[in-house]
């Protein structure tokens, strides 16, 4: 695994204790993004009857692609539908059950 540069993880921690500051004296904290909340948008995915994983090359934004996929494998193939998903928020964020953007975009 690659270290990041010194001055760049600086310059993160630099900014997280500036949040947290702003947090705690104004109480102002910023809302969390597509990549912090591990966010995931919907797809289609292509895989065997029954089975679990997408196929290679399977996995498409819409379902028209999934479909013309389909296709082309043949019989002993199905589509699956995946809903968009905020990960983090869902099942791992320690706050997830009193965090306000959570409870704002659930609605
Ligand atoms: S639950 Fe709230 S704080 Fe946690 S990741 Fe989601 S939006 Fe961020």
């Amino acid at each position: 695994m690659e270290l990041l540069p010194r001055e760049t993880v600086q310059r993160w921690i630099k900014t997280r204790v500036r949040l947290h500051k702003k947090a705690i004296e104004k109480g102002i904290w910023p809302k969390c993004t597509e990549d912090d909340k591990w966010q995931r948008n919907s797809k289609f995915a292509v895989r065997k009857e029954g089975g679990k994983q997408a196929i290679k090359n399977g996995l498409f934004d819409d379902h028209k692609g999934a479909l013309e996929k389909l296709k082309a494998m043949g019989s002993g193939y199905e589509i699956e539908s995946r809903p968009a998903a905020r990960i983090r928020c869902e099942r791992f964020c320690n706050v997830r059950g009193i965090c306000p953007q959570k409870i704002q975009e659930d609605k």
